[in-house]
């Protein structure tokens, strides 16, 4: 089973309204942990320089770069009314089911208020529950 570290064998990249986005491909339990969002840890301050989008915010001090393509939960798209939350455990952000979650169903979780006031308000937001 060492290869769900490496490759992640629950979700799989695909093609989703917003392009890219992160699917199920089992069924998982509210509280399941998906992945973990992973990436180079800077500071804010070289956060703020890089201000690239997948910059995630760990602590008033830490930043983590998420824009590698081995950070397979950079995939996952915004939404208003996600099904997955990001959680801060000691630092370290990972990506936890909100509520049980049917295979196939593409996953998703708020990325905040500054995130989307500052990079998703300005195009308009392409979340299931902005376009419906
Ligand atoms: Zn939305």
């Amino acid at each position: 089973m060492n290869q769900v570290r490496e490759k992640n064998v629950f979700v799989k990249v695909k093609r989703s309204s917003a392009g890219l986005g992160l699917f199920a491909v089992v069924p998982m339990n509210k509280g399941t942990t998906i992945i973990e969002y992973i990436g180079e840890r800077i500071s804010v301050v070289e956060g703020n320089l890089r201000n690239n989008r997948y910059i995630f915010n760990v602590s008033s001090r830490i930043d983590i770069d998420g824009s590698p393509r081995y950070n397979t939960a950079r995939y996952i798209n915004h939404s208003c009314k996600p099904n997955c939350e990001a959680i801060n455990r000691r630092g370290r952000v990972f990506i936890v089911a909100k509520k049980n979650i049917k295979a196939g169903e593409e996953r998703h979780y708020n990325y905040g208020q500054n995130y989307f006031e500052g990079l998703i308000a300005v195009h308009g937001c392409l979340c299931a529950k902005c376009t419906v």
